[in-house]
């Protein structure tokens, strides 16, 4: 299978069977964001266990709705990040961010990205990218607003 339809099928997937969807409780800090471009939304809550960077990411959790990017991307990204600390969280956000960046050019590294790799192709197509990034964007947010409460 070429790597492109592979991307495909993984970006599906998660569309069709989106993994830690449903909010859920309880939760230290949650927001919501907009993808006016596309009609985006996305609604998300942490948990986190201690404080700090060194926090562990116990849950995430998300209500979103829009195009089948936008979903899949909550669904990846929930499932990377859930049991890895708010540090590492942050540094395989900044891996993807780099990714969306990159206008195709950039090998991703899937030791670190694992299934988001399948949104390297995403990278070409400009109008999309905010639509990869919507779930991680709402993330950061919910996170800081979670370590605001925490501290
Ligand atoms: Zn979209």
């Amino acid at each position: 299978m070429q790597l492109e339809a592979m991307y495909q099928e993984v970006i599906l997937d998660h569309y069709r069977n989106p993994r830690n969807k449903g909010l859920r409780e309880p939760y230290g800090g949650e927001a919501h964001h907009v993808n006016p471009t596309c009609g985006d939304e996305v609604t998300l809550r942490v948990r986190l266990d201690g404080e700090g960077q060194d926090a562990r990411v116990a849950d995430v959790s998300y209500d979103a709705m829009g195009c089948s990017i936008s979903q899949a991307s909550a669904s990846v990204m929930s499932e990377l990040i859930i049991g890895s600390s708010v540090k590492e969280a942050m540094a395989v956000g900044d891996e993807f961010l780099a990714l969306m960046q990159s206008r195709g050019q950039s090998e991703p590294d899937e030791d670190v990205l694992e299934d988001a790799v399948a949104f390297a192709g995403v990278s070409r197509y400009p109008a999309r990218i905010k639509c990869a990034l919507l779930a991680w964007m709402a993330w950061k947010d919910a996170t800081a607003r979670a370590l605001g409460e925490a501290s």
